[in-house]
């Protein structure tokens, strides 16, 4: 007997990046900061009490909101705290999108996670290609018009490229969009500005909604906590359809201590910034294709005439270094790779220069 949705029954669940046990891997595959988070995280953990353990959490999480909104210039009815950025996504999808139709457009390719939620909520897909560039076309938000869609999901900086579409090309996309643009701005620690000037009251835009998290850029992804910022109308249309305990107590003592202690969790982005401008050289030199990133993560093709992508991938596992492969469309040649601590760059970019000695040997014999 089957007893779930026929949507359900047909679902590819998303597929994470490998989590390995054994502590020996380089890993550079789940875009994870390589540095610790703010030390005042841990003492903010530490010191909820058994009584606030007792008793439910603050149902908005109204400390962390107003934290937020300091630190964007925004109000508190302009933040909204979720359970990772991921719950955002979720929220969105099931708030915007009608099932049966009107549903999500997006670009090819994107976070793979939009479609599952998708999917599960019942709704349509809509993706538009990038430009080779990994640009976002012109006619963006007409083509989702014409499809009736009423949740648009743009990553900014892109996953899997590194790209960042700059803010006057958002803002033509939320003008000309007859739904909410949802931004996601998972990996905006590193680059150089974000989108909070859309939300300037002054712009009259009332469609835009960003996203955040502090798995990146806080070194906490294992904390699962996430926000929303946007019209305070679209925040309390989303805030509706919230689990009534969306975030609990820990996770909020963490997150508002990780946004206080910002300048902290900074030094990381500075590091892994430099180590991202470090590696590309060193990847190109090798002769990979790499594309500008904003972001900590590169997305780099591997020299023609070697190993493949996929076999680059595999050689890197079997030495207990792992970087993100799909074999999927535009992107089957190339490998997603996180930037880690200069010592993890040097371990990849050693077992490369092995694996084509090794690739050129086996060519020469
Ligand atoms: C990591 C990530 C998120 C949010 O992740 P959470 O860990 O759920 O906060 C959202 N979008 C993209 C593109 C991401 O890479």
């Amino acid at each position: 007997m089957l007893y779930e949705r026929d949507n359900i029954h047909r679902l590819t669940p998303y597929t994470p990046g490998e989590q390995p046990q054994r502590a020996d891997v380089v890993k550079l595959n789940t875009n994870e900061n390589p540095y610790p988070p703010p030390a005042a995280v841990l003492e903010a953990i530490r010191d909820v009490s058994a009584d606030q353990l007792r008793r439910y959490p603050p149902p908005r999480a109204q400390q962390f909101r107003e934290t937020a909104a300091r630190l964007h210039g925004l109000s508190p009815e302009q933040v909204i705290a979720t359970n990772g950025g991921d719950e955002l996504l979720r929220m969105a999808v099931t708030v915007f999108c009608e099932p049966g139709g009107r549903g999500i457009g997006e670009t090819y390719p994107t976070y793979s996670l939009y479609d599952v939620l998708a999917e599960i909520h019942g709704t349509t897909i809509t993706q538009v290609p990038l430009a080779e560039d990994w640009s976002v076309p012109e006619d963006f938000a007409q083509r989702l018009n014409e499809q009736g869609c009423r949740l648009a999901l743009l990553v900014n900086p892109h996953a899997p490229s590194g790209r960042q579409e700059p803010l006057d090309k958002l803002e033509r996309v939320a003008r000309a969009f007859r739904g909410v643009l949802l931004i996601d701005e998972a990996y905006v620690d590193f680059a150089e500005f974000d989108a909070t000037p859309l939300l300037d009251p002054a712009r009259g835009l009332d469609n835009v909604l960003l996203l955040r998290t502090l798995s990146k850029g806080y070194s906490l992804a294992g904390l699962r906590f996430g926000y929303g910022l946007g019209h305070p109308r679209l925040i309390e249309t989303l805030d509706k359809a919230r689990d009534s305990y969306n975030t609990d107590i820990l996770s909020q003592a963490a997150a508002t201590a990780a946004l206080s202690a910002r300048d902290d969790a900074r030094k990381s982005w500075e590091k892994v910034i430099a180590e991202r401008a470090r590696l590309t050289g060193a990847l190109r030199q090798k002769g990979f294709t790499v594309a500008p990133s904003q972001s900590n993560f590169v997305l780099a093709a591997p020299p023609a005439g070697g190993l493949s992508a996929q076999a680059m991938y595999r050689a890197l596992y079997d030495r207990a270094i792992f970087v993100r492969y799909w074999d999927a469309p535009r992107i089957q040649d190339k490998l997603r790779i996180t930037v880690g601590t200069p010592e993890q760059s040097d371990a990849l970019l050693g077992a490369i220069d092995e694996l084509s000695r090794a690739a050129g040997t086996a060519g020469a014999s």
